[in-house]
């Protein structure tokens, strides 16, 4: 079983991003549950967290098909003690509303080192802060995405998230998301069938597929590892559909939520339905 679908806007509260995917006939969706771009944020009200499960009952959303995905300004590697906190706090916040959403698993960015501690020492404060977060919490899974490695941020290679995997005391509730576009970007070349068997033997190699909990599928506006993160419609990029129809074609990449995070929104209902008809 394929769950696909997209990161839609919770614009109106967290209920309305289910109705949007059901919307666009996707089987699985992700959502931010407070605004990316401040840290503060209202508590969810109970009325909406009841409309939310009420509305993912209603069209399906199973617990492993909801990727909520976590604020931009939090970085769990900082390197300064003060920002470092006030990232450790917002995290288990965002962790407590997929508790309260009855969500299984967050979806983050590891965290950069803004050239002020080493990339070793990054991936042990980021391991560090997944394992106050999780102490914290229950039932949420911790989902790690691989990264473009733009400017310090880390988590481009398969080996940091090995790296900040070993070091995670629950391994029940660790895991990763790979992007396909930001795979593309830091190197893993995703073109040809054989780029797809190759990148992924080298991610079942390093990190093993047991951790995989989601993709996100992006083809890229960026060149082969350029190391920019910049996402385009399936198809549309430097990357092509190979790898699409790959993934929808290869059972490790079952029960887990496949995410669209491309550039028009407009055509989701089409890449979506393209993407289901990829199934062999
Ligand atoms: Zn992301
Ligand atoms: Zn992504």
């Amino acid at each position: 079983m394929k769950y696909v679908g997209a990161h839609v806007s919770a614009a109106g509260g967290v209920d309305q991003a289910v109705t949007r995917a059901h919307e666009i006939n996707a089987t699985a969706f992700a959502l931010f549950t407070k605004n990316q771009r401040q840290w503060k944020a209202a508590e969810l009200k109970p009325e909406i967290i009841e409309r939310f499960k009420q509305n993912c009952q209603k069209y399906g959303f199973g617990k492993q098909q909801i990727l909520p995905h976590d604020s931009y300004l939090i970085n769990l590697g900082h390197p300064e003690a003060e920002a470092l906190e006030k990232s450790r706090l917002a995290f288990i916040d965002e962790i407590q509303r997929c508790e309260q959403l009855g969500i299984g698993l967050l979806n983050f960015h590891p965290g950069s080192h803004l050239h002020k501690i080493d990339i070793d020492a990054c991936l042990a404060r980021i391991a560090e802060s997944i394992n106050i977060a999780l102490d914290k919490t229950e039932g949420v899974t911790a989902v790690i995405e691989n990264t473009a490695g733009q400017g310090t941020n880390l988590g481009f290679k398969f080996e940091h998230l090995a790296a900040i995997i070993d070091k995670v005391e629950d391994k029940q509730r660790v895991g990763v998301c790979i992007d396909t576009c930001h795979a593309f970007a830091a190197g893993y070349d995703l073109r040809t069938v054989e780029n797809c068997e190759l990148t992924f033997q080298q991610f079942s190699d390093i990190v093993g597929f047991e951790y995989l909990k989601a993709m996100h599928l992006n083809d890229a506006k960026s060149e082969y590892a350029s190391r920019v993160d910049r996402h385009h419609s399936l198809g549309m990029g430097n990357i092509g559909h190979t790898p699409f129809r790959y993934i929808m074609q290869d059972a490790r990449f079952d029960h887990i939520p496949l995410i669209l995070e491309t550039i028009n929104p407009d055509i989701w209902p089409e890449e979506i339905a393209w993407l289901k008809a990829q199934q062999a």
